[in-house]
């Protein structure tokens, strides 16, 4: 199996169903990948910018509900300090799921992807996860890359009504 790396936490919304499709500057080498399960795995750098994006607050607000939403801006910032970025660190370098690469298409095409698409760039769009890896720590690498056969046997768990 195939893979790509994607830096968190953008990593752990494609992994776990949460954004579609994935932003990239250039359709290459994803076109060869077509169809293909890609491994979802998340990078060890960080873009802590993406935790002020606003389509990011609404997923983690899904994933991490905010323990007093009464109180929308503090409780939220120290939540997202004290228990959303910690439990989000333990994925860093790590296989998270396997999604099928369904289309690549450039932004020219008036796509019909929802607001994670952004203008300017190619849209790999995924079929939903079905299977989460227990997260294993594995290397990653720019472009596509192969995930070692001993990675790619680690228990896998089947998301019941992903489809
Ligand atoms: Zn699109």
């Amino acid at each position: 199996m195939r893979a790509v790396t994607i830096q968190m936490p953008w990593a752990w919304a494609v992994a776990y169903n949460l954004k579609n499709p994935e932003n990239r500057g250039r359709p290459d080498p994803w076109r060869s990948a077509q169809d293909a399960m890609l491994g979802i795995h998340a990078g060890k750098t960080w873009d802590y910018e993406a935790l002020f994006d606003l389509r990011m607050q609404r997923a983690l607000d899904v994933a991490f509900p905010n323990p007093d939403p009464m109180d929308r801006v503090h409780t939220w910032q120290q939540h997202l300090r004290d228990v959303v970025v910690p439990q989000l660190h333990e994925l860093d370098g790590k296989l998270l799921s396997a999604r099928r690469l369904i289309d690549v298409h450039g932004y020219r095409s008036l796509c019909t992807c929802d607001d994670w698409a952004e203008p300017g760039q190619f849209h790999l769009v995924f079929e939903p996860a079905v299977e989460f890896f227990e997260p294993t720590p594995c290397r990653g690498y720019q472009g596509l890359w192969t995930v070692p056969f001993d990675v790619a046997e680690i228990p896998r768990i089947a998301l019941a009504g992903a489809r």
